[in-house]
């Protein structure tokens, strides 16, 4: 099963792609994820895209392709993968089904999660992870339950995004309305977006998911 889990910076699509992965033993595929990785590794591409993220504009659609090209060959995608910000603009999407129809793949399902702007400025500048387990949590929404203690793994070393900040999250927001939300007709065109709504409650938008994907 291949799906595709749009909606904006801090709409959930990361916390709510680990759950899916555990429940239907697929993959997710973050491009941010990998993108960030390729900065701490201090790679040539990380050089190239550090700055860009930073500000919270969009790596070049060639960059991203060529890197869920590569990865959706390995074999934990068997199964199946999630993207999790991929594709963000229309010629990604494009490259995306050329891809997908190359490697005799196909999408089985589009969601979108909705959500307000404003209260996603709060919900990203309040998050971070664990920084051995990647486990995710909240400020104000998701404490641990020993504070400083990563519920998880027991560790209590956490990581913030660096462009996790008010000023980047509301370029990430204009880029987002800009180049990703024509992605959601797109899909809609085609007949297979389904919304949900990405104000619910984190455990009430995951049953909604499992529901419409199971
Ligand atoms: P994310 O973790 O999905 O919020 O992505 C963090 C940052 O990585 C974004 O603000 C972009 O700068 C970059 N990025 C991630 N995915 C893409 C993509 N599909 N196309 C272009 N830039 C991306």
């Amino acid at each position: 099963m291949n799906l595709i889990l749009l909606g904006p910076p801090g709409a959930g699509k990361g916390t709510q792609s680990k759950r899916l992965e555990d429940k239907f033993g697929i993959t997710q595929l973050s491009t941010g994820d990998m993108l960030r990785a390729e900065v701490a590794s201090g790679s040539d591409l990380g050089k190239q895209a550090k700055d860009i993220m930073q500000a919270g504009g969009l790596v070049s659609d060639e960059i991203i392709i060529g890197m869920i090209s590569n990865r959706v060959d390995h074999d934990d995608c068997k199964n199946g993968f999630i993207l999790d910000g991929f594709p963000r603009t229309v010629p990604q999407a494009e490259a995306l089904d050329k891809m997908l129809a190359e490697k005799s793949l196909k999408l089985d399902h589009v969601i979108e999660l909705t959500v307000d702007d404003e209260a996603m400025v709060e919900r990203i500048c309040g998050r971070y992870t664990c920084s051995k387990c990647g486990a995710g949590y909240h400020d104000s929404f998701q404490k641990p339950a020993t504070e400083g203690v990563c519920d998880k793994c027991g560790s209590t070393d956490f990581t913030r995004r660096a462009d996790d900040n008010a000023e980047t999250v509301r370029n990430r927001l204009n880029a987002y309305h800009e180049q990703t939300a024509p992605i959601a007709t797109y899909y809609g065109e085609r007949g297979i977006l389904k919304q949900v709504d990405g104000m619910a409650a984190i455990d009430d938008v995951t049953s909604t998911l499992e529901n419409l994907i199971g």
